[in-house]
């Protein structure tokens, strides 16, 4: 069943509990948090910090850096100690990292329950999240299940995948230790789906963080992103997303923020309206929206730029847009704010518009 706990449909749920990751808040029916992760070498303290400047600057609000080794742990704790934001370590394995990690300046714990060493290693990672004052991420992946549920045939794999992030949050909650978020993903969309929703009506309480794990490279990892998050974001379910994709973390970020705008839940960067064209264009129109895309993809403003190919649509949607050109034969007319304000050539469009944006 969805979760049927929030009152605004398709706003994250305002019953889970609110965790600090930082300066930022995730669940609680606070608005859904961007978040990628890092890929420079995890020994590379000015790579990492570097990146972490770049998913800042595109809208990043948590970021993860995985921890592979004991002797990256200086490494992690010197961009801890620099970055501008939020810094969650990713532990596999080795319980003894992730004690490390908290009293190192992690934001947040992500561990995974079907490696990190069964339930007895959880204690001490408990420990050390609760004196350094951090929550944890559950961080369950169908490439990694518990052995044991793995092997169970009386469960779908959804099943399988919500049980042992169930089973690890209970036993948590009975340590004393309920500063936890939630995933549990899956490289195939309605599994992902699926196992969300079971997860939000098995644990209403606790923030989710969702997403299409191991997606693809961006064009097909996008799709399946988007598919899989938009309907669990419209049902409410989902506190932090990321988006996974193989290319640059920054790509993530941008995927993230089309999405939550998409979904009109959160704004951040300009919206691009532009024609499919057709036999009644007369400009090189996809060349033309490339270019603003390209141009406008860094600006931190929520506007609505309409690049539109001819009389049909083009004055209708340039006119109800910020900005916007409806393009004739070799020259555009440009709008701003629903009023004409100049007729310019096809070479001339791109900078008429980022011209116009700047005085908005
Ligand atoms: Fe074709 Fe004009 Fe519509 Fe673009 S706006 S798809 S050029 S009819």
């Amino acid at each position: 069943q969805p979760r049927e706990a929030s009152a605004r449909p398709g706003r994250p749920s305002e019953r889970t509990r609110p965790v600090r990751v930082g300066g930022v808040t995730v669940g609680g029916g606070a608005p859904v948090a961007v978040q990628s992760m890092l890929n420079a070498p995890a020994d590379d303290v000015a790579e990492n910090l570097a990146q972490i400047d770049r998913l800042a600057e595109a809208g990043c609000e948590i970021v993860r850096m995985a921890i592979p080794r004991r002797d990256c742990l200086d490494a992690f704790e010197a961009v801890c100690a620099a970055s501008p934001l939020p810094v969650v370590a990713d532990i596999h394995f080795d319980p003894l990292i992730a004690i490390e990690a908290a009293r190192r300046g992690a934001a947040k714990l992500r561990i995974n329950p079907g490696n990190i060493g069964g339930l007895d290693a959880a204690v001490p990672v408990l420990e050390a999240a609760r004196q350094a004052g951090i929550p944890i991420r559950i961080g369950v992946n169908a490439g990694s299940l518990d052995a044991g549920l793995a092997a169970r045939d009386d469960l779908t794999l959804p099943e399988k995948l919500a049980q042992s992030a169930v089973d690890y949050v209970r036993f948590c909650e009975g340590q004393g230790f309920a500063d936890l978020v939630v995933s549990a993903k899956a490289h195939d969309v309605m599994t992902t789906v699926r196992t969300y929703r079971l997860l939000a009506a098995q644990l209403p309480h606790v923030p989710l963080h969702i997403g299409v794990t191991e997606a693809g490279t961006a064009f097909q990892g996008v799709i399946k992103s988007a598919a899989g998050l938009g309907i669990l974001l419209e049902e409410g379910i989902g506190d932090t997303l990321r988006i996974s994709l193989t290319d640059d973390p920054v790509q993530e970020i941008r995927a993230c923020w089309t999405l939550l705008s998409a979904l009109d839940l959160r704004r951040r960067n300009p919206e691009l309206i532009s024609c499919p064209t057709c036999g009644r264009c007369q400009v090189n129109l996809i060349e033309l929206a490339r270019q603003v895309e390209e141009r406008i993809s860094t600006l931190n403003k929520p506007l609505k730029v309409a690049v539109m190919g001819c009389v049909v649509n083009g004055p209708g949607e340039a006119r109800d847009a910020d900005i916007g050109v409806a393009c004739g034969n070799g020259s555009g007319i440009v709008f701003s704010q629903g009023k004409t304000v100049r007729k310019v050539s096809e070479e001339a469009i791109v900078d008429a518009l980022m011209e116009e944006i700047g005085t908005l």
